[in-house]
């Protein structure tokens, strides 16, 4: 089968592999929409460490079963699934809770394992779940990364019941999500902030009120001048960069709260005291999601709640997987996400 693997140095090279056996506990799934995320980019650039290279890459994906292993109950050949980003441990405290991105064991496929850039993956029955007959494969592969991920920052970790007046700063893949899901949720108020016109003008077709270009003029004033009232209610972060953070405590209201779901190596600075302690300002990490939030996420999208008709703004056979993470690289079309379909010839 053909499938996008990762090697050494580090180069991506699309070729012929076995298919994966499907072990016991097991399904091996015919992938016909994987996701292309930041971290994929990350990985091939080299700015992640991957062990054990080469790797078949990719950890969104939704498919076809087409074999089940022994003791696998749950799902049966022709089954349409979508795929987990990670096989968990399912013992620690994180995965009895449900709350799939906090198992510190966590294996990502496409990174600690085989992933979904391919046509055909084999997964532990555990890390699927039945796929909507009104949900499109391209929507399955990103509901458990992107879309589930914004909502765990909008809907837990920020506590939106409505009314709020928010702001989001980084407004790519999971920062488009996390508008969808702050306006269907019932945001009073929605600024986009980011430094690509292109994204800006995604989110205001995703349902943002006003847009803020961060790369000109003073963010803070425009921020919070777009929000309204003090400043916006919650800022949530998706650039994971020491200044966009720094950006989202100043511009947030007092009282307010920043929810920081963008990941990176930088430290940024809490600011004296006497702001951070005197304005109360809380700031809340957002990693992942929990079960119960994915199985919403999946109903809110097969019942139309919730619109993903803007999400996948490219797609891609296999065999141009390189082109693919080199137009994510230079955001070429203003990508949200974009998607291989490892059915489709090239
Ligand atoms: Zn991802
Ligand atoms: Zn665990």
């Amino acid at each position: 089968m053909k499938a996008v693997r990762l090697y050494e140095g580090p180069e991506v090279r699309v070729e012929d592999v076995l298919e994966p056996e499907v072990g016991p506990g097991q399904i091996r799934v015919a992938v016909e929409a994987a996701g292309l995320c930041g971290t994929d980019l990350h990985a091939a650039r080299g700015h992640l460490p991957v062990p054990g290279l080469p790797v078949i890459m990719g950890h969104e994906g939704a498919g076809i079963v087409e074999a089940v292993g022994a003791g696998v109950s749950e799902f049966g050949a022709g089954d349409r699934v979508l795929i987990l980003p990670s096989e968990t441990c399912g013992n620690c405290p994180a995965c009895q809770d449900g709350h799939l991105g906090l198992c510190p064991a966590a294996r990502i496929f496409g990174m600690a394992r085989d992933g979904t850039f391919a046509e055909k993956i084999a997964v532990p029955a555990s890390c699927a779940l039945p796929l909507p007959d009104g949900i499109a494969f391209e929507h399955g592969a990103i509901l458990a990364d992107a879309v589930a991920t914004a909502y765990h920052a909008v809907a837990t970790r920020a506590g939106i019941t409505g009314g709020e007046r928010i702001a989001v700063l980084g407004c790519g893949g999971v920062g488009h999500h996390a508008i969808l899901l702050a306006r269907l949720l019932g945001a009073k108020t929605i600024v986009a902030a980011d430094a690509s016109p292109g994204s800006l003008r995604r989110a205001e077709e995703a349902g943002a009120d006003a847009t803020v270009d961060v790369s000109s003029g003073n963010a803070r004033k425009a921020i919070r001048e777009a929000a309204g009232g003090g400043g916006p209610d919650l800022v949530i972060e998706y650039v994971g960069k020491k200044a966009s953070v720094e950006l989202a405590m100043a511009s947030v209201a007092r009282g307010g709260r920043v929810i920081v779901g963008g990941v990176g190596m930088e430290s940024p600075a809490l600011g004296p005291l006497v702001s951070f302690v005197g304005r109360e300002i809380g700031v809340l990490g957002s990693m992942g999601y929990t079960r119960a939030e994915l199985d919403r996420v999946v109903e809110l999208t097969a019942t139309g709640r919730l619109d993903l008709s803007g999400s996948i703004t490219a797609r891609y056979p296999l065999d141009r997987a390189a082109e693919a993470l080199d137009d994510l690289e230079n955001r070429r079309n203003d990508p949200v996400r974009l998607a291989l379909l490892p059915g489709a010839s090239s």
